[in-house]
């Protein structure tokens, strides 16, 4: 009944067998962001995973919750921007939006249950003595002295905290589970603390805050999750879950079920660390186009669709690895060879004049906007005695295996003549600032009637037309492969991770470009209009990935 077009991971197989058995004949899954910054690639892995189940299974839905539980660090400029960022992604969660902050009343409740049956209360320990107590992986832990509080005390002290009798840091709710488990989360974890801070959306209701290991089970149950679909990193976690749920009247018990976190290489993908790179000015913000955020990357022009592919592509997995940023400029690539309408642009010009094209003439000729499907129309463009060209199309003595423009040489103008290169014009410091070349008027569209092989085609741009633009290259953040790996991953930032290109000269038809949609810009990349910096009498445009370069591959550049 589900897809068959995706591939069978363990969490889709353990759904497909609770739908079989009849334990489940809805699936519920949620998204549980805390907006404490904006998302990042990992995290399109686990909206893809929850949300696309969500998508495939015909009666399942899946839900968008905050866990805002830690005021300190929640802002409604994450909600907008995390809301904004599944949407774009292409996912809907429809009326299932939720906020663990809805639930404060009922986890509160569900806190003096506990207290009631014994199972939860309030210690005085300092942080540092519940640390001592705590114990280690290897030793067991000790009972804290507030342990054996009457049920009468705990509930007394648990309300005086709610009611802002305390400061913080004083006392907190602890559940009673086990000091010497071999799982340091069942050591009578912390429920509740003190926190005098007001919260986004419940302002200053409140002055004590349930920690996320406890808030989080009663969420899911509360909202009927099926299938709770978390990283690794909480599998040790999952019996505090579990308790949790066998110990209060929750509607359900939900799974709990992990899976491995998507890294990246050279790419960092943890909020704390990116916040780090917004905070020290590393980066233009978190939308800066060389951040691993969904704001970024679509800002640099990434398609949700790339993501999508990207996403079931690396699978669902139980082990950890390091995914190769290569296949996501894969994706990329795949999706927007496709979809992206061509156009000629000149990042760095040099100036070609056409000798025996006559002055004050031009004429107009037909480009298609993409090779391979007609359906995307053709578009005209004109054609004069002055044109630029790429300076990299051009070399004075020209290597082996370089096809293109050359003293002597010929070579096609994309759509338009081929041309030769009569003679090079050079300034007082020998630099060559002009190319005088002939044009075949024979060759019109880039044929040869006489048969003869013209080995390289190049690009270019009308000198009278052409609109200059500013264009900005991006390479990787990271240096290394794994930045995470040793040391502080600030050490290895790339220095030349952005280059800013300000002669760049592009077709006219550029001044209509909007935001997200992106163009190839012919033997040079994919660009898209930047959604921040660009004015319309100052356009930029961001690369948002390479083509595959032949000739640095031939000349052993790359
Ligand atoms: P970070 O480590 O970047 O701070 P987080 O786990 O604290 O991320 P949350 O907002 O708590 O961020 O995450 C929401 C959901 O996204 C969680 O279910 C989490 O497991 C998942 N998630 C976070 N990072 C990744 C990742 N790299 N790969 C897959 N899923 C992720
Ligand atoms: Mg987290």
């Amino acid at each position: 009944m589900t897809n068959d077009n995706i591939p069978r991971d363990f969490i889709r197989k353990f759904i497909d067998d609770d739908l079989a058995t009849g334990k489940h004949t809805e699936i519920v899954t949620r998204f549980p962001p805390e907006p404490n910054g904006y998302l990042h690639i990992g995290h399109a892995k686990s909206i893809c995973l929850n949300f696309g189940i969500a998508k495939e299974f015909p009666a399942a839905r899946c839900h968008l919750r905050f866990d805002d539980t830690n005021p300190i660090k929640e802002e409604q400029e994450y909600i907008d921007a995390i809301q904004a960022d599944v949407k774009w992604l292409g996912f809907d969660w429809g009326q299932h939006l939720y906020y663990a902050s809805d639930y404060f009343e009922k986890i509160y409740q569900f806190a003096e249950h506990l207290i009631k049956n014994g199972q939860a209360f309030v210690c005085d320990l300092t942080a540092e003595e519940m640390r001592e107590y705590r114990g280690t992986l290897t030793e067991p832990g000790k009972n804290s002295p507030y342990r054996n509080r009457t049920v009468e005390e705990n509930l007394d002290l648990f309300r005086r905290m709610r009611a802002g009798e305390f400061p913080e840091g004083v006392r907190v709710l602890r559940a009673k589970i086990d000091m010497t488990s071999g799982n340091v989360n069942l050591r009578d974890p912390v429920l509740y603390r003190v926190m005098h801070t007001s919260h986004p959306r419940t302002g200053n209701a409140w002055c004590i805050y349930p920690m996320y290991d406890y808030t989080h089970p009663i969420s899911d149950a509360l909202e009927g999750i099926t299938h709770s679909l978390c990283t690794l990193e909480f599998e040790d976690h999952r019996p505090l879950y579990d308790w949790t749920c066998d110990n209060l009247p929750v509607p359900c018990h939900p799974r709990q079920i992990e899976f491995a976190r998507l890294n990246l290489s050279y790419t960092v993908v943890s909020k704390r660390k990116l916040l780090r790179l917004v905070k020290e000015g590393k980066v233009s913000g978190w939308d800066d186009p060389r951040m691993p955020t969904l704001s970024g990357i679509r800002r640099r022009g990434f398609t949700p669709a790339a993501l999508r592919d990207f996403c079931e592509r690396i699978g669902i997995a139980k082990k950890d690895s390091i995914v190769d940023v290569e296949l996501l400029e894969h994706c990329l690539r795949e999706d927007l060879n496709e979809s992206a309408a061509r156009v000629m642009g000149v990042l760095e010009p040099l100036k070609v004049v056409i000798s025996n094209y006559p002055e004050g003439t031009e004429e107009e000729l037909t480009a298609q906007n993409h090779p391979k499907n007609p359906e995307m129309g053709s578009r005209q463009i004109s054609f004069g005695r002055e044109l630029y060209i790429e300076r990299g199309d051009f070399m004075a003595e020209p290597a082996k295996k370089f096809f293109r423009l050359a003293p002597g040489r010929e070579v096609r103008l994309r759509y338009a003549y081929i041309i030769k290169c009569e003679e090079v014009i050079t300034n007082a410091a020998g630099e060559i600032v002009e190319l005088r070349c002939s044009y075949d008027p024979a060759t019109r569209g880039g044929d040869t009637p006489d048969g003869r092989k013209i080995k390289g085609t190049i690009h270019w741009v009308s000198a009278k037309h052409a609109l200059p633009v500013e264009v900005r290259l991006y390479d990787r953040l990271f240096r290394q492969p794994d930045p995470e790996s040793e040391g502080d991953f600030m050490d290895c930032l790339n220095p030349d991770s952005l280059l800013v290109l300000d002669q760049t000269l592009v077709e006219p038809a550029l001044a209509a470009a909007r935001p997200g949609v992106s163009y190839q810009f012919e033997r040079q990349g994919y660009f898209c209009l930047d959604s921040r910096d660009s004015r319309p009498d100052h356009l930029v445009f961001n690369r948002t990935v390479t083509l595959r370069d032949t000739w640095a591959k031939v000349s052993g550049q790359e």
